[in-house]
């Protein structure tokens, strides 16, 4: 049995008479006004905060883009992209959501392993930055811009010789399908400068989701000394640093929310000699989850609360097809709760176990295992905290074929 989590998350959404409020509306009225249940809502007031911490806890000058994979709702995107200096895309089709937004194309990168020679030829067409993850995209740019007449805008990701510790999701270090290995970059320049491709700079990532500033700084100092070596064997001068992101969220009880102080810190400190060495350089981080995680909710109703053998579950409408994270099958290795409530009983008392799950016939279908709750009936709303972040786009939605869940920004 587990107790309830205290997270920032919960603490960022107010209560009104028992109500959790989103972007501003209570519970039960939201539900009303979205019309069906379940979905995620997204509040534009907590993005933008979360913008603005962000700015004010790193360097001024850094460029902070949005890895628009962790959430592609396009009205979501749109108020993103008034807010950072970059979008970062890893399909065509979320391209076209960055470039929709206005967007300059020259603000928008496009990274990601196999990568089509359809994809590859829009992006050349739009203007927009590809990173280049292989030798072969690097021909094909090549032979596109012979063919348009148009010069490709690419930068180099190459694959670390780290890794992000400590990291929910190494991206970065050892054998990888992303970039091109560190050692083989100067390699992959020099072929690129045969080809008469511009290199405007080089893209590092090394992980997601950690919560230890330490591992950032680790990883960032690693990744600017990097990016000094590569950029002595550049022909063209550096004009842009990704320096990845991998700032993580608290989901499980015990996870302390990342401190970006000592972030902010070391990357100020490290500025001078950087802007020292590569003068003409932008330098960028990118983040996903950090920016929209906390900012979103994904409720479901309760449709039956039934008792197994002594068991409470509550059933709802909603479950792992909308939202495959909480259930604990994205990637985790051992199941844990995300932070759940009854949005309409926050302030109840009385709490007691009981588990959450959805209606697909399948016992991974779990969004809360014997967590203290207040007592829910049906009708009852059942919110998921930090779910702005891979939830109803990392979520396989036909799977038994419930409606397909709503998504509101408020
Ligand atoms: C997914 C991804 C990100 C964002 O990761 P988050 O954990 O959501 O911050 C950043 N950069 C690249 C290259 C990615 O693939």
């Amino acid at each position: 049995m587990t107790s309830p989590p205290v997270h920032g998350s919960q603490a960022l959404f107010p209560v009104v008479d028992g109500n959790l409020v989103v972007g501003g509306i209570a519970l039960p009225r939201l539900a009303q006004r979205v019309g069906a249940t379940p979905f995620y809502a997204y509040d534009r007031a907590l993005l933008s905060a979360r913008v603005a911490e962000v700015r004010s806890r790193l360097p001024a000058g850094l460029q902070v883009h949005y890895s628009m994979k962790a959430n592609p709702m396009p009205a979501l995107v749109q108020h993103m992209a008034g807010l950072v200096d970059g979008i970062d895309v890893a399909s065509a089709g979320e391209m076209k959501v960055a470039l929709d937004t206005g967007m300059a194309p020259e603000h928008i990168s496009f990274a990601g392993p196999g990568k089509r020679d359809a994809e590859l030829l829009q992006a050349v067409a739009a203007g927009v930055c590809v990173h280049v993850e292989s030798e072969r995209e690097l021909h094909a740019l090549a032979r596109m811009g012979d063919e348009t007449g148009l010069a490709p805008q690419v930068v180099l990701r190459v694959n670390p010789d780290f890794e992000l510790k400590g990291s929910g999701m190494r991206m970065g270090g050892g054998a990888k399908q992303f970039g091109i290995d560190a050692e083989d970059a100067p390699r992959a320049l020099a072929l690129a400068a045969t080809l008469g491709l511009d290199i405007l700079g080089f893209h590092v990532f090394g992980g997601s989701q950690s919560l230890k500033p330490e591992a950032i700084v680790q990883a960032q100092a690693q990744t600017v000394a990097l990016m000094l070596r590569l950029a002595e064997a550049s022909r063209d001068p550096v004009r842009l640093l990704n320096l990845g992101g991998g700032f993580g969220i608290p989901y499980f009880p015990g996870e302390q929310p990342l401190d970006l102080a000592p972030v902010g810190a070391a990357l100020e400190q490290a500025l001078p000699a950087l802007r020292a060495a590569l003068p003409q350089a932008r330098l960028a981080i990118e983040l996903g989850r950090y920016l929209v995680g906390e900012a979103g909710v994904y409720v479901a109703r309760v449709i039956d609360r039934k008792v197994s053998r002594g068991q409470v579950f509550l059933v709802t409408d909603g479950g792992l097809h909308h939202h495959l994270a909480a259930s604990g099958n994205f990637g985790q290795v051992i199941r844990k709760n995300y932070p759940v409530a009854i949005g309409n009983r926050m302030d109840a008392a009385e709490r007691a176990p009981q588990s959450v799950v959805g209606p697909l016939c399948t016992p991974l279908d779990l969004l809360a295992e014997r967590m203290e709750l207040p007592l829910a009936e049906v009708g009852d709303l059942v919110v998921v905290f930090q779910s702005g972040a891979y939830g109803r786009s990392a979520s396989p939605q036909g799977f038994l074929s419930h409606p397909e869940v709503v998504e509101v920004l408020v």
